[in-house]
This record gives C-alpha cells, sequence and structure tokens, in this order.
C-alpha cells in the first residue's frame, strides 16, 4: 500500500492557505478529500491524531488485520467502499455474517434461540408505528423476559440500551439499510486510511476554532492558521459538542449534535491456539439472558482469533472496568460455554475504548427519543462555506462507513456544484 501523504510543510509548519479545508481523516473526511481533489481543487485535510480512518483503524497484531472499530461492509450491495476495495487491490470477503447462530447451540436451546428472535422480531414490527414517547422501550411488553436480550441488540446496534434510542431514528436505518455485510480481508480501517493516500495530509494538527467573520475563513490550529474559501468539518458529534471546536454562529449546530450524542460499542480480540474443529466465523452469544453480555466471532475469517464485540451497556462496563477487566470477562464468558480449558487457548492481543479514545469520544451516534430531526439540522449549513458531514449527518445511514463517506462526498459535490 502506498504510503499516506503528508503536506508540504514549508517553515516547519503548515500550510497557511488552501482553497477548502476538510477537518477530520475519518471516512467522511477522506470521501471528501478524494472528491475535491479528483475535480482539482487544492484541498487540505486536517487530523487532530496522527494516523488515518477515524473509527475505521486496523491495527496488525500477531501478524493479523484486525478492526478495532469498523469491520463490517454493512449495505454491501449498496456500499460505495466495495468498489473502492477492489480497484485498491484489497480482498473482499463476501462470507455472511453467522450473528443470528448459536454454535452448537451452546448456553441458547434452539427453542429459546426461537423466542429470543421472535421477541426481536415482534419489536421490528413494532417500531412500524412509533409511540408518542418515541422511546424502543415503549415498544417492549414490560413482563417480557427478553428484555435484556434486546436491550443487548440495541447495544450492539445503536450503542445504547433500548431506553436511550428514538424509534423513528432507528427505523430510518432499518429502511435505508440492506440486510447484506461483508468485509475487508486486509482490514476496513486500512481500507479508508488508503483512500486518503498520496493527498495534502496534516496529521496532529487539531483545529481549534473556525472563524467566519472575514471575507475568508480563518482555520485555527495549535500550528497556527489556515485562511481557506471553504470547509468540511467532519468530527463527531460528541467532539462537536465538548466544544473542541469555536464555531460563532453555529449554536444550533452544536446543539444539534448533542441531540445525537455517540453510544458505546468496543472490540475484544484474543489469538487462539487450536481449535480448529471450529468453522470458520462461527458465532456465539455469551449470555442470551443479560444486557451487557458480548458477541463473539470465533476463527474470524478462518484465523486464529476471536473477536469479541461488546455494545450499550456492556461497553460502558468495558471502559469502567478498563481493558484487562474486560477481557477477563469475555473469557469467563467463552469459557462458560466453551469450556475452562479454553482458557489456555485464548490470550489477549488487542481491544478498543472509543468512548476514551482522544478525538473521537464515543462509538457512533443514535438519536435521543424525539431527536430524529436533529440529523436534518446537523446537515444543513448556516454558512454556506461551512459544511458538516459524517456518520451522524447522514438520515438512514448512520453509525456506518459507508454513511460517512456518502454525506463527505455530498459535501464536497456542495462546494463543487
Ligand atoms: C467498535 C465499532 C464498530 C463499528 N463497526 C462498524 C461496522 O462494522 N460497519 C460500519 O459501517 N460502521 C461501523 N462502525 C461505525 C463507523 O466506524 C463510523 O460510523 C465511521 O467510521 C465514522 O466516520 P466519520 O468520518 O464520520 O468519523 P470519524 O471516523 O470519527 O472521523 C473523524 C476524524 O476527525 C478527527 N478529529 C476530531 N477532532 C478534530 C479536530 N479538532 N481537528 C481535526 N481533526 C479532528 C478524528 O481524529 C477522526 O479521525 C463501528 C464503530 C465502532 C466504534
Amino acid at each position: 500500500m502506498p504510503a499516506l501523504g503528508i503536506a508540504a510543510e514549508p517553515c516547519g509548519g503548515v500550510r497557511h492557505e488552501a482553497d477548502i479545508v476538510v477537518i477530520g481523516g475519518g471516512a467522511a473526511g477522506a470521501g471528501a478529500m478524494r472528491t475535491l481533489a479528483d475535480a482539482g481543487r487544492d484541498v487540505l485535510l486536517l487530523e487532530a491524531g496522527d494516523r488515518l480512518g477515524g473509527r475505521a483503524h486496523t491495527v496488525h497484531v500477531a501478524g493479523l488485520p484486525l478492526d478495532l472499530g469498523a469491520g463490517w461492509l454493512h449495505s454491501a450491495p449498496k456500499n460505495p467502499w466495495v468498489a473502492i476495495a477492489e480497484a485498491r487491490g484489497f480482498t473482499v470477503d463476501r462470507s455472511r455474517p453467522r450473528w443470528g447462530e448459536q454454535w452448537r447451540a451452546l448456553g441458547f436451546s434452539p427453542e429459546e434461540q426461537n423466542a429470543a428472535w421472535s421477541a426481536f422480531a415482534a419489536f421490528m414490527e413494532a417500531m412500524r408505528t412509533p409511540p408518542s414517547s418515541d422511546r424502543a422501550t415503549d415498544l417492549i411488553p414490560v413482563d417480557s423476559e427478553w428484555s435484556p436480550y434486546l436491550d443487548a441488540l440495541s447495544g450492539f446496534i445503536n450503542g445504547v440500551p433500548m431506553r436511550e434510542m428514538s424509534v423513528t431514528d432507528w427505523l430510518a436505518y432499518d429502511e435505508a439499510s440492506v440486510n447484506t455485510d461483508w468485509r475487508v480481508a486486509e482490514g476496513y480501517g486500512a481500507l479508508v486510511a488508503s483512500h486518503a493516500a498520496g493527498l495534502p495530509i496534516a496529521l496532529a494538527t487539531p483545529v481549534t476554532g473556525i472563524d467566519g467573520s472575514g471575507k475568508q475563513l480563518r482555520i485555527e490550529t495549535p500550528r497556527g492558521a489556515i485562511g481557506a474559501n471553504a470547509a468540511i468539518v467532519t468530527v463527531s458529534t460528541n467532539v462537536l459538542a465538548s466544544g473542541a471546536i469555536r464555531l460563532p454562529g453555529h449554536d444550533a449546530i452544536l446543539h444539534a449534535a448533542s441531540e445525537l450524542p455517540l453510544g458505546l460499542a468496543d472490540k475484544l480480540f484474543f489469538t487462539l491456539d487450536d481449535g480448529e474443529e471450529i468453522d470458520a466465523n462461527a458465532h456465539l452469544l455469551g449470555n442470551p439472558r443479560s444486557a451487557t453480555t458480548g458477541t463473539y466471532t470465533l476463527r474470524a475469517f478462518g484465523r486464529p482469533v476471536v473477536e469479541c464485540m461488546l455494545g450499550g451497556e456492556g461497553a460502558r462496563a468495558l471502559e469502567r472496568e478498563g481493558l484487562d477487566g474486560a477481557a477477563a470477562f469475555a473469557l469467563g464468558e467463552l469459557c462458560g460455554l466453551l469450556g475452562s480449558n479454553w482458557r489456555r487457548k485464548l490470550r489477549f492481543v488487542a481491544g478498543s475504548a472509543w468512548g476514551r479514545a482522544d478525538h473521537i469520544l464515543g462509538g457512533y451516534s443514535h438519536a435521543l427519543p424525539g431527536k430524529a430531526d436533529a440529523r436534518h439540522v446537523l446537515s444543513t449549513p448556516i454558512d454556506p462555506r461551512i459544511r458538516f458531514a459524517g456518520e451522524a449527518c447522514s438520515h438512514g445511514e448512520f453509525s456506518t462507513v459507508h454513511g460517512a463517506y456518502n454525506t463527505g462526498v455530498a459535501a464536497a459535490q456542495a462546494l463543487l456544484g
């Protein structure tokens, strides 16, 4: 893969002028940059961190590419990253996910699986008529024995338990999504980072303010100010709402961001000694009766690795406990199902805590009950020179990499138009 392009930095600093500045080097920023550069515009990407990709982040451990953030090409038939991956020489793995299966029905009998899936199907059907509260919990029968299970699923899907989730927002996601999910063998994060490679980029350059009072925008950073005719801001809603970037005249945007907070989702990875009897991508839910349980992919891609994902309440617990405590919890769930001899076969090698990640501050956005319209406010510019993009600006494809990319491309096209 080509090395990442770093902007020429005269006088040891960042360039002081660009036609268009893109703020944030995740999927939205990469999409915006590539669109603008392909149209021949003078662009500069400012990224606060020391790498590209944002919440798409591939690390290499024990020779394995592991995605600490996004891993699935959701809605694959309409996901633009599929074509980008193939054009860039990445391998698209079309094996279907096995989230709906429990390997050997361990700890989750076929009857229980049917009952739990029926409870989820009934909830999805009920979503078509949102309650006046717009709160997802209000669609679940009060005496449902599957409430913890539904909270766990909401945690994986939305990053929050049902009580914090807007039904209108979830319905918009459901209607926009296609139920086909693929993966990138070399890592989704590596793919996203490669898409901006070779373009003018300044890493470790956090934007601290955008002053739109003059003819040109003044983009402030600790490395100096940059004059620009336009900017595309792609930082997460939690970063926007934190006030890390001063944006005079944009209170409505910052307020909308606070109504679309990031939930939590986190990953833990274990290498696996032997275990060849397990099918590639076999799946286990740790405990179908717990809202904090993990979902486990065994021998992901057929590799000697177990991938655990925690969402919502489970990810909150992980981030409270720290990675070692979280790994012990996951090992406990796995060994409870597979047998205690698995403790010797599994070695914790990597994990994420996205809520604590500087310049990100969480997993993915959801609308608070009654606040789904905030996505419209966030994506409607107040000053036509300052556009907002990023997963939370998507009306139906939020919380995804392709949704983020599409908003970045759309913001770039709006400026080009
Ligand atoms: C554990 C987990 C699993 C996930 N799984 C999937 C999945 O399987 N499939 C899927 O499609 N999606 C998944 N997602 C969601 C997906 O990762 C995100 O929706 C998407 O990557 C967001 O891209 P973005 O460009 O909007 O924002 P980001 O990726 O957050 O990019 C914003 C960038 O802005 C930078 N930044 C912040 N502040 C500043 C500043 N002041 N100045 C300059 N730069 C700044 C940040 O460092 C960051 O690089 C997952 C997320 C997590 C956390």
